[in-house]
């Protein structure tokens, strides 16, 4: 179905309706009809589409299975409608729906996104210029059009209201009777239904706007009451290895954004988005996995010892992770974040947010670079004071849909590239030349944290570990951006870089046979191996660890 076709479609329809002659009064449920028979029609063009392209509409089977799924749509929107259509508070809490559908099935036709828990977790997670980003004309068109006209009309109208007691009976009177049809049609075609949710048990999660009601529903109802954070062990120390190094331990942690494995040229990409760390020294490990397809999850996950197996948003929020145990150990942890946050996984470590350094050499009006994070990076070592000691850089990486804005100007080597955040607007080329530019950019930056490494090899044994947190979709299958469901994921936002840069003297220290390492770069590996390596490297022995998921481990004499 034509997306502008539909658009000017429902515009007609709208001004003719904020035009027309409207009736003195209309009973809640005409509105509650009306405004459900709305949503179905003009708000659930991805639905449809995805519907349309599953069913087989050639049998007369198919068409009457479609039809049916309309109406039962329909019939469901009709309850939730009548639920909140009440004396007093009809008027704003529709205008709120329909604006917030609105927005929610631009976000659905332009980037294919369904709507699920976490993705609200991670919209009440974000901040406003991560929010900012996503703004453009096409989604104030789709609010103006499928929000703001019908509010208009919502509020020209005199909604007729019963008594209360006469207005719950008939409430109770046709909500009940649109259950039982919407179970009738249901049982109907149960064997068509079985199979069409068992095929693709995501396209619930597209029937706008009560995919968002549950989506957020269920945030809310997993958020729980506030929790006690519990130590995951009482005996963190520095073995006696870690404590016999004549010299101490640096490590620079990185922790990317949005960038896919396969985009990278050390991972045999056919273009060279990695020239600078194809010059140094690294071991990168090319059969990685994430533990979510977003930042919401992947970054509390992979600093947890849940693994991605165990992991839950509310087992990571009630337990300590990585960070407090390397601390426990008696090693200073500092985090700087050129993202939205730490999301959680740095709350008992020092933190700093470099965006607010709005230093003009490395921020535009929009942003920063982020080169920022190494911004006076000496005075930050200096001022820890511990003997080992930890960085963490929370890149802003490849971050979308706007991947233009993420690198200075001098990085666009892919050319033409995508200037919108409307990526349905430009070629699959543009998308993807823009992209592979922020790469192409964080190859420089991760390039610059290893020299700035190799500057305090003198006083330190130095490491380095790159691991970014999810792909990215770049229009496979008409998919953008991340976020999708991990079972439905496509690889491309699954499969992720991680890799390691040790300094001479740090592989000699610690008897790292760098040939073993080398022979064991295509295993597979996941972000659950992220906590027990780190520990493994900063030679801490804790009850926590797992020496099986160290990936170095098996390449130490020891
Ligand atoms: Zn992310």
């Amino acid at each position: 179905m034509n997306l502008e076709f539909s658009l000017k479609k429902l515009a007609l329809f709208s001004s003719a309706a904020t035009n027309a002659h409207l009736p003195e009064k209309i009973g809640s449920v005409g509105l509650s009809l009306s405004i459900s028979f709305l949503l179905v029609a003009f708000y659930n063009l991805a639905f449809f589409n995805a519907a349309i392209a599953i069913i087989d509409l050639s049998s007369i089977r198919g068409v009457f299975f479609l039809l049916n799924i309309a109406l039962v749509l329909w019939l469901l929107n009709f309850i939730f409608i009548s639920l909140i259509t009440l004396p007093y508070l009809a008027k704003p809490l529709l205008a709120f729906l329909l604006i917030v559908a609105g927005s929610t099935a631009y976000f659905m036709d332009a980037y294919g996104v369904v709507i699920h828990r976490l993705m609200i977790q991670n919209a009440m997670e974000t901040d406003f210029s991560e929010t900012k980003n996503l703004i453009n004309a096409k989604l104030i068109l789709y609010i103006a059009v499928l929000g703001v006209i019908p509010t208009l009309t919502i509020f020209r109208l005199n909604i007729d209201f019963l008594g209360l007691k006469q207005e719950l009976v008939r409430k109770l009177k046709f909500t009940g009777a649109a259950l039982i049809s919407s179970v009738l049609l249901i049982l109907c075609m149960s064997a068509d239904y079985a199979s069409f949710f068992r095929n693709h048990k995501n396209i619930r999660q597209m029937a706008n706007p009560l995919n968002v009601v549950y989506a957020t529903a269920s945030f809310f109802s997993n958020r729980g009451n506030a929790t006690v954070v519990a130590p995951i062990e009482h005996d963190a120390a520095i073995n006696a290895l870690g404590k016999s190094l004549s010299k101490p331990t640096l490590l620079v942690l990185v922790v990317g954004e949005t960038a896919r494995a396969d985009h990278f040229s050390t991972n045999g990409y056919s273009r060279q988005t990695n020239p600078l760390l194809a010059r140094q020294s690294i071991i990168n490990f090319s059969n990685v996995t994430s533990c979510g397809t977003e930042t919401a999850v992947s970054v509390p996950c992979m600093f947890s010892a849940l693994g991605r197996a165990g992991y839950s948003d509310s087992k990571a929020k009630a337990q300590e992770g990585l960070l407090d145990v390397i601390k426990h150990a008696g090693i200073d942890v500092l985090w700087r974040d050129n993202n939205s946050s730490c999301k959680g996984t740095c709350n008992r470590v020092d933190y700093e947010d470099v965006q607010h350094l709005a230093l003009p050499d490395h921020c535009t009006d929009v942003e920063c670079f982020d080169e920022i994070l190494l911004h006076d990076l000496d005075k930050k070592l200096a001022a820890m004071s511990s003997r080992d000691k930890v960085i963490v850089l929370h890149q802003k990486g490849s971050h979308g849909p706007d991947y233009a804005d993420r690198y200075p100007k001098g990085f666009a080597t892919f050319t033409p590239v995508c200037n919108t955040n409307q990526l349905h607007n430009c070629s699959k080329e543009e998308v993807i030349n823009a992209y592979d530019n922020t790469i192409h950019y964080t190859d420089y930056f991760l390039n610059s944290a290893i020299e700035w490494l190799k500057q305090q090899s003198p006083q330190y044994n130095t490491a380095f570990i790159y691991l970014s947190d999810h792909g990215e979709s770049l229009g496979e299958n008409g998919l953008y951006l991340h976020g999708m469901p991990y079972r439905f994921a496509p690889k491309e936002q699954k499969h992720v870089p991680f890799l390691f840069w040790f300094s001479e003297g740090f592989t000699r220290a610690n008897a790292i046979d760098s040939q073993c390492l080398q022979r064991s770069t295509t295993k597979a590996y996941s972000h659950d191996n992220l906590f027990h390596t780190t520990l493994g490297l900063l030679n801490i022995s804790t009850n926590v660890y797992r020496d099986n998921l160290d990936m170095v481990k098996p390449c130490r004499a020891l």
